[in-house]
Order: structure tokens, then sequence, then C-alpha cells
């Protein structure tokens, strides 16, 4: 038996304003909302709408809570899937989850689907390193969806990536995933507004912009889930001491934590280099 599709389709109610920072990246991004909420006003001019765009960054800065958002503003659905899920043992799943996923977002237009970690099928087919007919087979196939679309049909494709290097540069033709937005790791500011969002959930102590803006700090390097990690954690502690609200100390241990998480994850990834 063919295993399932493994894509989801959700109604987003996240919005902008559950992504702190990436002004720049919502401003670009914000251009597909108007192209999906009011198509018309550029195909009356002439104008070939964008099928899509690659989102580009580290790990954890929001690609997805991003694309999330963009469904939410426009007030569209949303099917997101990871191209590794793409990638089976089985010959054929690959192509055959591609075709699946664009029939059922094309029944459901208007809508955006996101494809995380899209290196996981996109590599170059040039690039060195053994020949894998199923990676290639389902990349051609995404290739072949996207140019059978409309620009009229009003799916919008994101995919992310923090390798834009190895893409096989079909993907990036016009037509295909023509633009590109930058998804930067959080500066100070960043961290601190971030910390904003995710502190508003937890219990605290004292005015939640002091806090914010200390924690901030305390923690350059960190993604975005890192610090709702953060947020997360420190509640945890305040909740294993029986406290009711969640102190400036809870959230210098759960940094520690959270750093310690990080440095585990990094030597692991060293040594499978
Ligand atoms: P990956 O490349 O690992 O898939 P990603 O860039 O897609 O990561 P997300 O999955 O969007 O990262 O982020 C993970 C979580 O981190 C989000 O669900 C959110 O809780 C938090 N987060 C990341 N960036 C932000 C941000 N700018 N504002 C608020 N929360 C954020």
């Amino acid at each position: 038996m063919m295993p399932k599709n493994k894509s989801t389709k959700v109604t987003s109610k996240t919005t902008f304003k559950d992504v702190a920072g990436l002004d720049e990246a919502k401003e670009e991004i914000m251009e597909f909302v108007q192209f999906l909420k009011n198509p018309q006003k550029y195909t009356k001019l002439g104008a070939r709408i964008p099928k899509g765009a690659i989102l580009v960054g580290p790990p954890g800065t929001g690609k997805t809570l991003l694309a999330k958002a963009t469904a939410g503003e426009a007030g569209v659905a949303f099917f997101t899937i990871s191209g590794s899920d793409f990638i089976e043992m089985f010959v054929g799943v690959g192509p055959s989850r591609v075709r699946e996923l664009f029939k059922e977002a094309r029944a459901s237009a208007p809508c955006i689907i996101f494809i995380d970690e899209i290196d996981a099928v996109g590599r170059s087919r040039s690039r060195g390193g053994f020949h894998n007919d199923e990676r290639e087979n389902t990349l051609n196939q995404l290739l072949v969806e996207m140019d059978g679309f409309s620009s009229t049909s009003n799916v919008i494709v994101f995919a992310g990536t923090n390798r834009p290097d190895v893409l096989d540069s079909a993907l990036l033709r016009p037509g295909r995933f023509d633009r590109q937005i930058y998804i930067g790791a959080p500066d100070i500011k960043g961290r601190k507004d971030i910390f904003m969002v995710h502190l508003k959930n937890v219990k605290i102590e004292g005015e939640m912009e002091e806090l914010a803006k200390q924690l901030a700090t305390l923690t350059p390097g960190f993604s975005g889930a890192d610090i709702s990690n953060v947020c997360n954690e420190g509640a945890l502690i305040a909740a294993r001491r029986e406290a009711e609200i969640a102190t400036f100390k809870d959230f210098e241990k759960a940094i520690e934590r959270v750093l310690v998480g990080l440095e585990r994850k990094s030597r692991i990834l060293s040594a499978e280099e």
C-alpha cells in the first residue's frame, strides 16, 4: 500500500501580529496577500502574478510562521509539507505526493502551499554525489505542477530553506519561485519583540517590556524558535517550584537550559559531518 499524503491543511488564525520583527520580509510578502485578495487588479493590467517565493534563512527564524501568517492575513487555506516528507523508500511515492498536494490545493483555491526544507527535493540535479532517481522524479513533478497552474488560479507556493546555494536553478526560473525573501536571525530589538509575543502567554513578575529587554540582551544568537522555548521553559521551571508567577531567575535558568540543548545539538551535527 502506498503511504498516505503527509501534507496538512489548516485554516490559519495566525496573522502578522504573531510574527515579531521581520519588517522587510513582511512588507515583501504582503504583496502576495494583495494578489490573493484581489487578483483582477493585477491581471487586468496584464501583469503576471508571481507563483511563489523562496523564504531563505537559518532554522527557527519564522519562515513557516510567516507563510502561515500570510495565509491568515489573506484569509485563505494553508497547506504545509516538509520536502523530506516527499522522499520515501517506496519508488513513485514522491511524485504522487506532489501531484496529490497540488490537486488538493487547486480544489481549495485561493490558498497557500508551504514546502519546508525544499532543499531535500530541490537540490541541483547537476551537483556531485550519488544519483537519486526518486528525488529527481519528485523535483521534476514539482516543476511540472508549478508550470501547470496558471497565475490566475490563486495558488501561491512558498518554500523554505537555509541552503539556497544548493537549489536547482530550474526552481528559481521566472514562473516558478520567482522571488527570494530573506529572513535573518533576530537582532537585539528583534529578540525583544519576539520575547514580547511569547511572554504574553506566561504569568510573569513585573513589567513585560522591561523583562523582554533584559532577556534579549542575554540571548545573542538565539532564533525565534529558541526564544519561544525559553519562555515555555521559564514557565515550566516556575511551575516546578510551585510558584504562581515566573520570575527573571526562572528565565535565566531557562536560557541556560536552552543553551545546553543547543550546544548538544551542534555537537551532534558536527559529529555527523
Ligand atoms: P525551520 O527552518 O527549522 O523549519 P522556520 O524558520 O520555519 O524553521 P518556524 O517554524 O516558523 O521557523 O518557527 C518556529 C517557532 O519559533 C514559531 O512557531 C514561533 O513560535 C517561533 N518564532 C520564530 N520566529 C518568530 C518571530 N519572528 N516572531 C514570533 N515567533 C517566532
